[in-house]
């Protein structure tokens, strides 16, 4: 068995046995971090996104819901400000909802719940292209522009700065970035801002693999949602992951450097009971 899959399943059956999703507990102190699955874990030690920063705020300014494992608030901050140190004087990033300090589920998302997941509003302008504040969470359309419920009129993707904020979380090599749920519009418009402005091809290939409309919730029209990969260190500790492995992402072959030792894991039988919280109750507007 390769030592990704090893990993995988010893992982799978440490949460199996440890409780339902891997809740950290004395008998499972190796758990920690991201734990479990996006739509099935929680979090520890998670850093807090601050209310703004240059290039962001956040979308919810009295909400909890804005930890996330450390390099992925660092990617969000790096990220705003990258796109507004190459494009200065737009509107901020508007940033949704990361996750709960410790994880779990949170009202309205299916997933978000180890701190690997976060909500992007999308950049727009005005319809003659000069860059607005976010009205919220608008549905972009296959034209590219959205009805603005605020005034009465209508504001347009900033597909510059949009694909500029993609490009940047793409290519951090502190994120290993699993996907970028999108509409298949949203994703036609920024791939075609790319190629138009001479973007590298590996890099828009590799945007064309990562930004995705999901089969199983509403095309993302009105918010882009960013999920982060496990690394390596963090799947020890009872991060779950699956989705694909690109193959610009780091080796497996690293993993073979790592010290397992899962024993711990398998020896815990903590006998907390399922609960309904790791499932969905139908009644969620975001299912990601
Ligand atoms: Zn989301």
């Amino acid at each position: 068995m390769r030592v990704r899959n090893r990993v995988a399943a010893y992982s799978t059956l440490a949460l199996t046995l440890s409780a339902c999703f891997g809740v950290p507990s004395p008998l499972a102190p190796g758990l920690r971090g991201s734990v479990g699955l996006p739509s099935h874990g929680v979090l520890t030690n998670g850093s807090q996104l601050p209310e703004s920063g240059i290039g962001y705020e956040r979308y919810r300014h009295a909400n909890a819901h804005y930890w996330g494992v450390s390099r992925l608030v660092a990617a969000i901050q790096k990220a705003a400000a990258y796109v507004d140190r190459m494009l200065p004087g737009g509107a901020p990033l508007s940033v949704g909802d990361l996750s709960s300090q410790y994880g779990g589920k949170i009202p309205n998302h299916a997933s978000h719940r180890t701190g690997r997941d976060v909500d992007l509003l999308y950049y727009v302008t005005n319809v003659y292209g000069h860059s607005l504040k976010s009205p919220g969470f608008v549905s972009i359309g296959s034209d590219g522009l959205a009805p603005d419920p605020t005034n009465q009129r209508f504001v347009r993707l900033d597909v510059e700065r949009q694909w500029l904020l993609t490009r940047a979380l793409l290519t951090d090599p502190q994120i290993d970035l699993l996907w970028m749920f999108v509409s298949r519009d949203v994703e036609a418009l920024v791939v075609q801002h790319a190629r138009a402005s001479g973007e590298k091809t590996e890099i828009i290939w590799r945007a064309e693999q990562v930004l995705h409309q999901p089969r199983d919730s509403a095309p993302h029209d009105d918010h882009m949602h960013v999920r982060i990969a496990c690394t390596p260190a963090e799947t020890l500790e009872g991060c779950e992951g699956g989705g694909p492995h690109w193959p610009w992402l780091p080796d497996d072959s690293n993993w073979d450097d790592l010290n397992v030792n899962f024993i711990y894991w398998i020896a815990s039988d903590d006998p907390t009971p399922c609960t309904p919280e790791g499932a969905t109750d139908g009644k969620e507007t975001h299912l990601y």
